[in-house]
């Protein structure tokens, strides 16, 4: 292994510290000794290049940059890793190896496995499976009520002293007053933030999509905006009164944004993360009844489309997680009715999101923010950055490069995606956690598919 790395001549984009955000900023260079990045400014790599004899050494390692962007670490609020249970679909080495294709050097990790994660035991082995498998960082998240059953609260203490940085039933909302009241003050007291899968289900018994002029087209049962919305408006009325820290998952309507917008004017600790894909894609994606594009809350329609994009853009959503839900064909090859919700997110975030920015959407500066200051700071992991002395977590994308998307060059071992055979443009090149290359195709010449 090289003792150093040297990005030369990169963009560099690090929002925290206002670095690059200007598209006309000079390239510069940064040097990554060990766990540390030690250098960063136009040419200061330029000692350690010249005495590595120019073009690299055993000792040290150039890359070249022409053109790259150099962000800090990406991290995922939301991932479906399915292990325990589920290894057919993910287990840790897939899903950590899709995360660090994607550029992101942590996950957190959702409970809904089987067993769920609502125990020490769990999230222990999480831990030390993926500490063993090394690369991207795992931090799981507990469940909110054992099993998932929205009754009697987890032992947080437990979870948060095994490694969660969380707690979610995600899947499930917490439906009852009094047991949601509860868990806030509960995880509260861990300072943990509460995830909410905001969904009332009495008003989605059935549901395949979103409730609109679509579904009535296609006869299908709706799942109205409302049923997110009443659960997002007495959740923060919740958080108010109790002050505990409360954060929405994969918000979907223009509705919650509203709700969310007002009670951050007003300081409630509230936070929210949207997905790529209801930020890209309404329910007219169901017209062709692919179930690729069955997710839970649903795809909307253009004015939540457009909403999600304005709240993303003016920070009253937080951050943009992706909801990464493998699943095989066992449960996508079948009618809409039975087929599972949920698409894989981990490897086609960057991509996407630099789709957004390219259109002017979004700056690039608010995507880097909401791919990691942003998350980090919700969960409590330190901020990723672009500093001299700071920890380096690295993701390199190129821009400019385009790739289709393939069953062939996903890591993930679940294909569930309504952009494969889309080519995109953006391809990470390499992720570094902690110094160490966890993913690396800066040596692939040309797009092979
Ligand atoms: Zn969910």
């Amino acid at each position: 292994m090289h003792e150093a790395l040297v990005f030369r001549g990169v963009r560099a984009v690090d929002p925290s510290r206002d670095l690059g955000t200007d598209p006309r900023s000079a390239p510069v260079d940064v040097v990554v000794e060990g766990k540390v990045i030690t250098r960063i400014g136009p040419h200061a790599g330029d000692a350690i290049v010249k005495a590595s004899g120019g073009s690299g050494s055993a000792r040290v390692r150039i890359i070249e940059g022409a053109g790259s962007l150099l962000l800090p670490g990406l991290i995922d609020l939301h991932a479906h890793v399915r292990e325990p249970g589920q290894e057919y679909k993910e287990d840790l080495r897939s899903g950590l190896a899709a995360a660090a294709a994607g550029g992101f050097t942590d996950i957190c990790a959702m409970p809904n496995t089987r067993p769920v994660n609502d125990t020490r035991a769990i999230t222990e082995m999480l831990v030390y499976k993926a500490r063993a498998i090394g690369g991207t960082r795992l931090h799981p998240i507990g469940a909110i009520t054992v099993g998932q059953k929205g009754e009697t609260l987890t032992e947080m203490a437990d979870l948060k002293d095994a490694g969660a940085v969380a707690v979610s039933d995600d899947g499930y909302c917490v439906t009852r007053s009094d047991v949601m009241r509860r868990a806030l003050e509960y995880a509260s007291t861990f300072d943990m933030p509460l995830i909410q899968h905001a969904e009332d289900h009495a008003l989605t018994v059935d549901a395949q999509m979103h409730e609109g002029a679509v579904s009535t087209r296609l006869g299908l049962r709706g799942w109205p905006r409302v049923a997110e919305d009443v659960i997002v408006a007495r959740d923060v009325i919740l958080a108010e009164y109790t002050r505990a820290r409360y954060h929405l998952a994969h918000v979907s309507t223009l509705g919650a944004v509203r709700i969310i917008r007002e009670a951050k004017s007003r300081g409630i600790n509230v936070t929210a993360e949207v997905t790529p894909h209801h930020l890209l894609l309404t329910d007219a994606a169901l017209l062709g009844y692919d179930t690729a594009c069955k997710v839970n809350p649903p795809l909307r329609e253009d004015a939540d489309l457009l909403a999600l994009r304005e709240a993303l853009a003016d920070g009253t959503i937080d951050c943009i997680a992706t909801d990464h839900a493998p699943h095989s064909p066992l449960e996508k090859d079948l009618e809409l009715s039975a087929a599972a919700p949920g698409m894989i997110g981990l490897e086609l975030c960057i991509p996407l999101m630099l789709g957004l920015v390219d259109k002017g959407v979004l700056s690039l500066a608010r995507v880097v923010d909401a791919l990691t200051r942003s998350p980090a700071r919700i969960v409590g992991l330190p901020p990723p950055q672009l500093r001299e002395g700071a920890e380096a977590s690295l993701t390199l994308v190129d821009p400019i490069r385009s790739w289709t998307v393939s069953p062939e060059r996903l890591r993930t071992k679940s294909k569930n995606t309504p952009f494969l055979g889309q080519t995109v443009r953006g391809m990470v090149m390499m992720t570094l956690v902690a110094g160490v290359i966890a993913f690396d195709v800066t040596a692939d010449k040309a797009d092979k598919t």
